[in-house]
C-alpha cells in the first residue's frame, strides 16, 4: 500500500468515526455499574455514573437490561477476585447473546499491563485503570458514545458524597496488592477539592467523606505541601456543609496537628478508621506496618483524651503467615482492651506479587483462620453491643440518607446507623432521634419534632 492510499484510508476511518459520533449524539444507552470493594470504588462508580448521566445515558438496575456495563472490581482478597471472575464469566454469556453489549472493566483487577487481561477476556471492550476517566472518555468518543469532558461532579445519590482526595499508596504493607494496582500516591490539588465540594453543596450535599488509602499522606506531593488538617480547615468554611468525615488513617502517619484540628472544628465528625491489623509486634513487623502495639495504644490514648466522643473503627487480619495461637491471642486481647466501635476482620489471603506472597508460606490452615475470624467477630459483637446499649434512651443527631423498607435511615456523627419510622420527608434533614432499641450493628428510635 503506498503513502497516499494509507492517508486516504485514515481519512475514511476518521470520517466514519465522525459519522458515528454524530449518530451517537442521539444514542441513549442504558448502563449498569457493578461495584464491589472499598469506599474508593464506590466513589469512583458514582463518578462514572455522573459522566454517563451527563451524557444523557440512563441508569438501569441489572446486567440484562443494559447496553453498557461497567465492572468496578476489587482483588484485595481471593474471595473478591473470585466474584469478579464469576461475573466476567456471566457477562461472556450475555455478550454471546447480545454482541452489541459494551463491557468496561476498572478497579484493582486492572494492572499496568492489560495485554494478558485482554487475552484472557476478549469479550471485554475496555480495561481502564482506577480513576483514569480520560481513557474512558476517549474510548467512548471513538465509538460514538459521547461523554462530556468537563463533567467532573460525582452523581448525588444522597445528601452524602464520597470525595477521593489522594489516589494510590506508597506504603507496600507486605500483604497488600493495592500499591501494585493503584500505583504511587497522587494528591488532588486542595483548591480543586474545595471547588468540587462547594459545587456539591450547592446541589444539596450536606456531608462529605474524604477518601484515600492513607489520607494522612495527603498533600506531600503538592506545591507548598498542604495537609489533611489544612484541607479540613478550608472545607469547614463552606456555609451549608454540615459534616466532614475522612478515611482511612494510618497509625504511623496520623499527626497531632490532625487530631487537634478534629477537636477544634465542629463540622468534623468524631469518627476515625485506624487499622491496627494485628496485636503482635512481630506480625506487625512482618506486615511492614511501621508501628508497634505500644505506639498504637499511645495514639488511641491521645485521640481519646483530645476528642472524647471519638468512635474508632479498625481492621484486623487473622492467620497472617506464621501467626501462632499466642500471637492471635494478642490481637484478641488488644480488641478487648481498645473497645473499638467497629472492626472489619479478614482472613489473610495471599496476593500474587506482594512481599508476603514471595517471602512467606501461607501456613495457617483455612479452618484455623476461620475460627480466629469468628472469635474476633464474636468478641467485637459483644463490645459493640455494650457500647451501643449506652445510647438507649438518649437523643442522637442523624443525617437522613434514605429510606429502606418503610424506615428512614442515616448516621450519627459517630457513624452509628440509625433507623426510624415517620410519615414526613426526612431525606437530607438532620433529625433528632430518641433511641429505643440497640444492637451491635444499628439503633432504632423515634424522631423528635
Ligand atoms: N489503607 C488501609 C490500611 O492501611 O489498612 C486499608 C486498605 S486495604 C485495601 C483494606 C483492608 O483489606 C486492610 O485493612 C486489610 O485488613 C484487608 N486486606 C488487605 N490485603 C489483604 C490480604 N492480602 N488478606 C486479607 N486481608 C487483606
Ligand atoms: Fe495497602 Fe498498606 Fe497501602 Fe493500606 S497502607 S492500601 S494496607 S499498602
Amino acid at each position: 500500500m503506498n503513502t497516499s492510499s494509507l492517508v486516504e484510508q485514515e481519512i475514511r476511518i476518521e470520517q466514519s468515526c465522525n459519522q458515528r459520533s454524530r449518530e451517537g449524539e442521539s444514542t441513549t444507552l442504558r448502563y449498569f455499574i457493578w461495584t464491589i470493594g472499598c469506599q474508593m470504588n464506590k466513589a469512583e462508580s458514582q463518578r462514572i455514573a455522573g459522566y454517563l448521566d451527563a451524557a444523557g445515558h440512563q441508569a438501569t438496575t441489572s446486567f440484562s437490561h443494559a447496553d453498557l456495563v461497567v465492572l468496578n472490581t476489587c482483588v484485595v482478597r481471593q474471595s473478591a477476585e473470585n466474584k469478579v471472575l464469576g461475573t466476567l464469566g456471566l457477562l461472556k454469556g450475555l455478550k454471546d447473546r447480545n454482541p452489541n453489549l459494551q463491557i468496561l472493566v476498572t478497579g484493582c483487577l486492572v494492572n499496568a499491563d492489560t495485554q494478558e487481561l485482554r487475552r484472557g477476556f476478549p469479550h471485554v471492550d475496555l480495561w481502564f485503570k482506577p480513576g483514569d476517566y480520560s481513557e474512558l472518555i476517549s474510548w467512548s468518543q471513538k465509538r460514538g458514545i459521547p461523554i462530556k469532558h468537563r463533567v467532573n461532579l460525582p452523581r448525588a445519590f444522597s445528601p452524602c458524597a464520597f470525595i477521593p482526595i489522594i489516589q494510590g499508596c506508597d506504603n507496600f504493607c507486605s500483604y497488600c496488592i493495592v500499591p501494585y494496582r493503584r500505583g504511587r500516591e497522587v494528591s488532588r490539588p486542595l483548591g480543586e477539592i474545595v471547588c468540587e465540594v462547594e459545587q456539591l453543596v450547592n446541589r444539596g450535599i450536606k456531608e462529605v467523606t474524604l477518601l484515600g488509602q492513607n489520607v494522612d499522606s495527603y498533600g506531600h506531593d503538592l506545591p507548598g505541601h498542604p495537609d489533611l488538617a489544612d484541607l479540613l480547615n478550608e472545607l469547614s468554611n463552606i456555609d451549608d456543609l454540615l459534616r466532614i468525615r475522612f478515611l482511612t488513617n494510618h497509625p504511623k502517619d496520623i499527626t497531632l496537628k490532625l487530631i487537634d484540628t478534629m477537636a477544634s472544628l465542629n463540622k468534623v465528625c468524631e469518627h476515625l478508621e485506624l487499622p491496627v491489623q494485628s496485636g503482635d509486634n512481630d506480625i506487625l513487623k512482618a506486615m511492614r506496618r511501621g508501628y508497634t502495639v505500644e505506639r498504637y495504644r499511645e495514639l488511641v490514648r491521645t485521640i481519646r483524651s483530645k476528642v472524647p466522643q471519638i468512635s474508632l473503627s479498625t481492621d484486623i487480619i487473622v492467620g497472617f503467615p506464621g501467626e501462632t495461637e499466642e500471637q492471635f491471642e494478642r490481637s484478641l486481647a488488644l480488641v478487648k482492651e481498645m473497645r473499638f466501635d467497629a472492626i472489619h476482620v479478614a482472613a489473610y489471603s495471599p496476593r500474587p506479587g506482594t512481599i508476603a506472597w514471595r517471602e512467606y508460606e501461607d501456613d495457617v490452615p483455612a479452618e484455623i483462620k476461620k475460627e480466629r475470624l469468628h472469635k474476633i467477630e464474636e468478641l467485637q459483637a459483644a463490645i459493640a453491643g455494650d457500647i451501643n446499649s449506652q445510647l438507649q434512651g438518649q437523643q442522637v443527631e442523624v443525617l437522613v440518607e434514605g429510606k429502606k423498607r418503610e424506615k428512614w435511615f442515616g448516621r450519627t456523627r459517630s457513624n452509628k446507623l440509625v433507623f426510624f419510622q415517620d410519615a414526613g420527608d426526612w431525606l437530607g434533614q438532620l433529625a433528632r432521634v430518641q433511641i429505643e432499641k440497640t444492637s451491635p450493628w444499628s439503633l432504632i428510635g423515634q424522631v423528635k419534632k
